[in-house]
């Protein structure tokens, strides 16, 4: 069994997917197999009987996590898997622990995650002065490197900085009053209270006697002290990693953690991996040309094992929408040809670059699913429904009552609510719980005779359905569906019909998720999507549209990546890091398995206004541009072009005319006219 399942691994792949105790670390370059190499190890360490349930698997991304369980699964004998084994996303991990542990922190487990949207909200009403995205970048960078409100306060030299430390203190008063949880949190508390806790970190260590990670050198500082309190006991850490793929330094990620990891962990031993499985000679050689342009790098020898393959293909367009055009209309042929849309993806460096691609594959009735974009459970009417869920997990999250008390309209205006938080604040109690433990004239004091009135009603409804969600939750959903009909408040609304499929699909799904999880309860499926980002696979088989960041681990066969446009990848001006953006080039590039096209164009629609451009370095450093025949022009030939021909040499164009998707022309080879099409010649 064991034989078998080692038998599709190189040497070094089968000697770091045998290796059993002791800290293991896999140094390699782009589809090296790493990500195989730990999923074959996981089989391997069940197929040779250890407990499942003492090995933890950790990723960067929800997706990461299914299709490594998927194929570790595949490997293994069923009947040796009682328990599954543990195979999550670090977050998705922290969330656990939190359910199980919160109590250290004097806290109750019935906590609630809050999202990017729901965070910026929060501060943004603790202070309006600051900009929101420094104070959401400085907060997070504050608790990724274990800074607490008070240290911040202390250290900060600068007005501004002292400023954005109150926020800090105020914005997590708030958390621990209304029993939030943001992001950073999940790793966060585990890590204080593992830390505070030595029995509880030898417990934990006890019960995950194995531990890796994919995408090391993607970890911060404090997913570095985390993992070092996991490993306490035992030093069975095994993690894999590539030092040019690092993207995430701008979020605290430290390349030092992959540096240092012999350091950190003593008798590490260390295995690369040197032969390049995923992509053609062509694409493996053109990555590999961009990413030498950087000096702070280890440098690894990656060979490839496939054949030369096609050539790149770069198009270069006016503006998006001739982009798009193009890249539809290939899209379209790959399909004909039978090309499933699951092996097709469109890779950008700035999120704002899909909506054009969208609507062009809306246009041509193509199906499409944005990984990591505006996700399902981030529109505003499943938030809706979501706030009330949270509402009735748990009544006193004024974060939420405030989202919904007038969803549908009840004519509580926003007065009142201001009123009833100012109140809320003073008393230091919950807004749900004024409503339901004030007298009658206390609360008509506050917000008038009418709207107590509105609200006893809305808290009589919560109330009810409270109890009935103890009894029955498929009862529960019928009479909370009946009792606020959230769904008409939809109906003759511009976009009323997207919404209600939006709500229809969400009550669709949570009555699933009841069935298949009988043991689980609302307050668990508020948690879990909370942490879901990958709920998009609605539409069955579709090509994915990612930012590069989201593209990470994955491989697809046909990959275009657009946007290669100086200032928009890279990414120019204050505050870059051209070595990063040269190392998402090499991650964007290295995901192509066969074929790759790249696209440029001269003017973009951006931020309001259109912007002229001029095409990214990275496709020269790259050596597709200039010298390279590879380079596919198919628009913006004019007279005077001056043109080369791989038989006829060099000739200027006389005359240029639209052929499909060619340019027909009239060129001129040192006194001999020819017509020739565009896609024949490169310019000069
Ligand atoms: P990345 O750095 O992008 O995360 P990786 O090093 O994790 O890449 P994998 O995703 O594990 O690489 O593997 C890349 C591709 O190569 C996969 O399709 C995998 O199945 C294939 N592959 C890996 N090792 C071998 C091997 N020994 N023989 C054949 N194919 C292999
Ligand atoms: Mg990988």
């Amino acid at each position: 069994m064991s034989e078998n399942l080692l038998s599709s691994l190189n040497e070094s792949q089968k000697l770091a997917a045998q290796h059993i105790d002791g800290p293991l670390l896999i140094l390699a370059g782009a589809g090296s197999g790493k990500t195989k190499t730990i999923t074959t190890r996981l089989a391997y360490l069940i197929s040779i009987g250890i407990d499942p349930r003492s090995i933890l698997t950790l990723t960067f991304t929800n997706k990461a996590a299914t299709q490594m369980r998927e194929r570790a699964f595949n490997m293994i004998d069923p009947s040796m898997i009682n328990t599954p084994p543990l195979l999550c996303t670090f977050h998705k991990f922290g969330l656990l622990f939190l359910k199980f542990h919160m109590s250290e922190l004097n806290r109750k487990n019935n906590f609630i995650i809050i999202d990017t949207d729901d965070k910026k909200r929060i501060i943004k009403s603790i202070d309006k002065d600051i900009t929101t995205a420094l104070l959401v970048s400085e907060i997070s960078k504050y608790k990724n490197t274990l800074l607490t409100p008070s240290e911040a306060v202390k250290a900060a030299q600068l007005k501004l900085y002292q400023q954005i430390a109150e926020v800090y203190e105020k914005y997590e008063a708030y958390l621990e009053k209304n029993n939030l949880v943001d992001f950073d949190d999940l790793l966060l508390l585990p890590y204080k209270i593992l830390k505070n806790n030595a029995k509880l970190a030898q417990e934990i260590s006890q019960k995950y006697q194995y531990i890796m990670v994919d995408e090391y050198q993607d970890t911060n500082e404090l997913q570095y002290r985390l993992l070092r309190l996991l490993c306490t006991s035992h030093n069975n850490l095994c993690v894999v990693g590539d030092d040019d793929q690092s993207i995430y330094g701008w979020r605290g990620a430290t390349i030092k953690n992959i540096l240092n990891f012999s350091e950190h962990f003593e008798n590490t031993i260390v295995v690369k991996l040197e032969e390049n499985y995923r992509s053609t000679d062509t694409i493996l050689n053109h990555a590999n040309q961009l990413i030498e342009h950087n000096r702070d790098r280890l440098g690894k020898k990656l060979v490839g094992t496939r054949m030369k393959g096609d050539s790149i293909k770069v198009y270069e367009s006016h503006d998006e929408n001739e982009e798009t055009r193009k890249i539809v209309e290939d899209i379209k042929q790959l399909i004909d040809q039978g090309i499933s849309p699951k092996d097709i993806a469109i890779l950008f460096r700035v999120n704002a670059l899909s909506r054009s691609l969208e609507e062009g594959f809306n246009k041509a009735g193509l199906h499409y699913k944005l990984v990591g974009g505006m996700k399902f459970y981030e529109r505003a009417e499943i938030k809706d429904l979501i706030a009330y869920f949270r509402i009735l997990t748990n009544s006193n999250d004024n974060f939420s009552i405030k989202r919904i008390i007038n969803k549908p309209k009840r004519g509580i205006g926003k007065t009142t609510i201001d009123k009833l938080e100012a109140k809320s604040v003073e008393s230091e109690r919950s807004i749900f719980d004024l409503i339901q433990n004030l007298d009658s004239s206390e609360i008509t004091s506050i917000v008038g005779k009418k709207n107590s009135r509105t609200l006893k009603v809305f808290e009589a409804s919560i109330l009810d359905l409270k109890e009935l969600l103890s009894e029955s939750k498929m009862k529960f959903l019928d009479s909370f569906e009946e009792t606020f009909d959230y769904r008409a408040s939809y109906d003759n609304l511009p976009d009323g019909f997207e919404r209600q499929a939006n709500i229809d699909e969400f009550y669709g799904y949570l009555r699933d998720y009841f069935i298949q999880n009988p043991h689980l309860d609302l307050k668990d499926f508020l948690n879990e999507i909370a942490l879901d980002s990958e709920n998009d696979d609605y539409y069955g088989e579709s090509v994915s549209m990612m930012s590069i960041h989201a593209s990470k681990g994955l491989e697809f066969k046909k990959l275009f990546i657009i946007g290669f446009e100086e200032g928009f990848f890279p990414i120019t001006g204050d505050g870059s890091d051209l070595e990063e953006e040269r190392r998402l080039g090499y991650v964007a590039i290295t995901r192509a398995m066969d074929n790759l096209t790249l696209s440029f164009v001269h003017s973009r629609f951006y931020k309001g206004k259109r912007a002229s451009l001029t095409k990214s370095r990275f496709l020269s450093e790259s050596g597709l541009i200039k010298g390279c025949l590879t380079i596919e022009k198919q628009s913006g030939f004019k007279k005077g072009d001056l043109v080369q021909h791989k038989i006829f040499g060099m000739g200027r164009v006389l005359k240029a005319t639209n052929a499909g998707k060619d340019y027909k022309l009239s060129i001129n080879f040192g006194g001999t006219h020819r017509d020739i099409l565009s896609s024949f010649v490169q310019k000069a």
